[in-house]
């Protein structure tokens, strides 16, 4: 170790992850797991209790209704992994993606795509709908789209607190700081990393998994990506009629809703979706009156007598470019691994993710999940991979 300029001190690592939410947690897990790899790792996460982190605040759910195939692969072993975790309390129940007759050209495309995947989703018209799931009011309706198997939801919490404390066990060290700033060592390769506590590391990769927190970092390298915190409001209702066999429901407002134990969680689409400050996590209650309730009296007459016993917001680290993830070295820096941009789905897709970039680490290539499509040279390009399915 040795005294860097500011009079903090300096050491070399093999592989700094700025962040150890779920993402950032997940590549030192497969990294910690690989016998290939023999390097040294350190996690840099400025808050252990997460507070903030979208990953203690999402609605802990997966699916394999996506558009894109990346996406589908990832969650399929997200959903493999996640069944080898008891604590995460993985619940099987699929997701209900609704469409009006404006919708359905979409649905039964995404379905078709989902079929090629492997994914045996099931369209049903409105008659078979209202068959299947009574309580649902389907007049405006003209069809909907759901699953035998391989989606529902979890505790993204104890997936997070799990990941760190098998790391922990393995002797991965996290380091309760925060990145400052990316020194770089030529304009194409990240020297390190500078410390909010006045430290420096050195490093060979630097692995971005900072959420929201990751556009400005970037900036630093040089880097432009087109990631924004957008704010969305979980509201937790309780309704005193039954809603049997209930999945998890998005309808063609945009609102979703699904059951959480004995009570329901749901999330408004907003209207407005602006960039948001990245310390506002102040519940907009008032969307709850304006967007979700009418939304879920219309679409399910039981939900007409709801009382509301809670609420949150988080943010997503959306990509305004095309709703999918960053993913993997940059061109014009390839030490700089991204891991970035999830627009809502990134919990699923954490272990998918943490495995893809350890093996870019260990091997210089992915072994099992190819996830090229998802590099940053796409917006280069300025050619989007369009995910439609954004929840
Ligand atoms: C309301 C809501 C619902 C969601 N629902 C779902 C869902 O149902 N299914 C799903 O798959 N996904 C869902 N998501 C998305 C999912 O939560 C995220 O995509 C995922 O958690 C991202 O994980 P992460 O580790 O990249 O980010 P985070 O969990 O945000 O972790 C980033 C970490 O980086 C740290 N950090 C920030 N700046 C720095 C810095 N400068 N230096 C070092 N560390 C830094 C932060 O402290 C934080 O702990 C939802 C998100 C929200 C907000």
């Amino acid at each position: 170790m040795m005294e860097n300029f500011r009079g903090g001190m300096s050491e070399s690592v093999d592989v700094v992850i700025a962040g150890g939410g779920a993402v950032g947690s997940a590549v030192a897990y497969f990294l910690a797991q690989n016998s290939a790899f023999a390097g040294t790792v350190a996690v840099l996460e400025p808050d252990p209790s997460y507070e903030f982190a979208a990953s203690a605040r999402s609605a802990g759910s997966i699916r394999r209704q996506f558009s894109t195939p990346l996406n589908i692969a990832l969650s399929e072993f997200g959903w493999q992994f996640l069944r080898s975790v008891p604590e995460v309390g993985l619940v099987e129940s699929s997701y209900l993606l609704l469409a009006s007759q404006a919708g359905l050209p979409a649905l039964r495309e995404n379905i078709s795509l989902q079929h090629r995947c492997g994914v045996q989703a099931q369209l049903h018209h409105a008659k078979e709908l209202s068959r299947r799931y009574p309580w649902l009011q389907v007049g405006d309706l003209a069809a909907g789209a759901d699953t035998a198997s391989g989606e529902g939801w979890f505790d993204g919490y104890a997936l997070l607190r799990s990941l760190r404390a098998a790391n922990e066990r393995r002797g991965v060290r996290y380091v309760r700081d925060r990145v400052l700033h990316i020194d770089m060592h030529a304009t194409d390769a990240v020297g390190g990393v500078r410390l909010a506590g006045g430290g420096a590391m050195q490093c060979r990769y630097l692995v971005l998994a900072a959420g929201t927190g990751s556009r400005s970092l970037a900036l630093q390298a040089g880097v432009d990506l087109p990631v924004f915190a957008r704010k969305r409001n979980v509201f937790v209702f309780e309704c005193a009629k039954e809603i049997p066999r209930c999945p998890l429901v998005v309808d063609t407002s945009g609102l979703w809703f699904r059951p959480e134990g004995e009570r329901f969680i749901c999330g408004p689409a907003p209207e407005a979706d602006p960039d948001v400050a990245l310390g506002d996590f102040e519940v907009d209650d008032g969307q709850f009156d304006a967007l979700a309730w009418p939304a879920l009296a219309h679409r399910v007459p039981a939900f007409e007598a709801v009382r509301v016993t809670g609420a949150w917001a988080g943010h997503y680290d959306y990509n305004v470019f095309d709703q999918n993830a960053f993913v993997g070295p940059c061109d014009a820096v390839p030490n700089l691994l991204l891991a970035n941009g999830f627009s809502g789905h990134g919990l699923q897709q954490a272990p998918g993710i943490g495995r893809a970039l350890a093996e870019f680490i260990a091997y210089g290539k992915y072994r099992t999940i190819d996830v090229t499509p998802f590099s940053y040279s796409r917006y280069a390009r300025q050619e989007p991979l369009r995910e439609h399915n954004v929840i």
